[in-house]
């Protein structure tokens, strides 16, 4: 028996992701364009955006674990994966029968590394944001001395905004280029594309612009949106004056008020932050504001304006990322990470 589909879907556009792609890699000059494809591609699906990006001409990717890199499955040659979160003693024996290529952050990551045989390897420097990498004075001994090195990178801390650690950061990412020979260097996430081609070295690693986000000012009107959500309409009523909606009764009408209860809430990613208004729907272009709080299953919205919504209606839900990170207060890249496992997800 075919299992019956969700009552809420998150529609996702090849195209718009593509030209995301292709904007930034453009925007990376000559410098090849990667793609993070971590915590499932940011929520999309993984699996679907290597498919997507490798047929559009993307080689390089990132995951964080090696249990991403292993829910990816197999891929064609040709394409890299490479894990950023190092190798610990229990990734050995699967990293050893992978294609996929460990970060090494840590000297106990060289280590395990050559104690496994070695082979191509990436290798992170932390540049100043005390965050994952070895430090740029290990790197003046022999530790990585015969290390087959793939890429050598760093990690912007503050490329979404006009700081001064980004200069410093590129300053001391030149300096570790002329000292560690690697087949490329890499420095750049989706900020540091905007930030110029002087970032982008040979390749870049972008990962929320991809999917909709807006990094920084330069790429506002070129990246389009990716995810659409969707919720159906499970029952449309009438709260008559005076009664309330939800629970807390936050809400009370001040008139006979039309509402529709859709069938997505907090634990869909759709935060108590959107109720009471903050929120809204859209059916035919018409806002249609949130009632009350969002709980846990569902959520009301004032449908009073448009008579013709009904139950089994599809409505979209506003999450322009830029706007909506704005309005809640969450960055885009909790906005996208949000999004649970209850929805279909549909390419189109
Ligand atoms: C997540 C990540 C990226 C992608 O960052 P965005 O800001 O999403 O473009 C690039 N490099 C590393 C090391 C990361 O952890």
């Amino acid at each position: 028996m075919i299992s019956p589909d969700a009552p809420l879907r998150l529609t996702l556009d090849t195209e718009a992701l593509v030209a995301n792609w292709r904007w930034l890699a453009q925007a990376g000059g000559r410098a090849a364009c990667g793609a993070a494809v971590k915590a499932d591609a940011y929520g999309l699906g993984a699996r679907q955006v290597v498919e997507r990006l490798a047929a559009a001409g993307c080689r390089d990717f990132f995951v964080a674990t090696w249990a991403e890199a292993a829910a990816l499955g197999d891929w064609p040659d040709g394409l890299s994966l490479s894990v950023l979160h190092g190798v610990r003693e229990a990734d050995v024996p699967f990293a050893q029968g992978s294609r996929a290529r460990p970060v090494l952050n840590s000297i106990g990551d060289v280590r395990r590394w050559r104690a496994a045989g070695g082979g191509p390897c990436d290798v992170m420097i932390d540049t100043g944001m005390n965050r994952l990498g070895l430090a740029p004075e290990d790197t003046r001994t022999a530790l990585l001395d015969g290390l087959e090195i793939r890429t050598l990178m760093s990690h912007l801390a503050c490329a979404d905004e006009d700081h001064a650690m980004n200069e410093a950061q590129l300053f001391t990412f030149r300096g570790l280029k002329g000292a560690i020979a690697a087949t490329r260097y890499s420095l750049a996430n989706s900020a540091g594309v905007c930030l110029g081609a002087r970032y982008a070295f040979g390749l870049t690693r972008p990962g929320i612009a991809l999917y909709g986000g807006i990094p920084r000012p330069e790429a506002d009107g070129h990246i389009r949106q990716v995810v659409r959500v969707e919720a159906q309409v499970l029952q449309r009523r009438r709260v008559p004056q005076g009664g309330s909606v939800g629970y807390g009764a936050t809400f009370v009408a001040e008139r006979a008020t039309e509402i529709a209860v859709l069938n997505i809430g907090y634990a869909d990613g759709y935060l108590r932050i959107f109720s009471g208004g903050t929120g809204r729907a859209r059916a035919g272009g018409v806002p249609l504001p949130v009632i009350g709080r969002v709980s846990m299953d569902l959520t009301a919205v004032d449908v009073s304006a448009m008579p013709d919504v009904a139950e089994g209606d599809w409505v979209e839900i506003d999450y322009n990322l830029s706007e909506t990170a704005r309005l809640s207060g969450l960055t885009q890249y909790e906005l996208l990470t949000l999004l649970g496992r209850r929805y279909q997800r549909r390419w189109v």
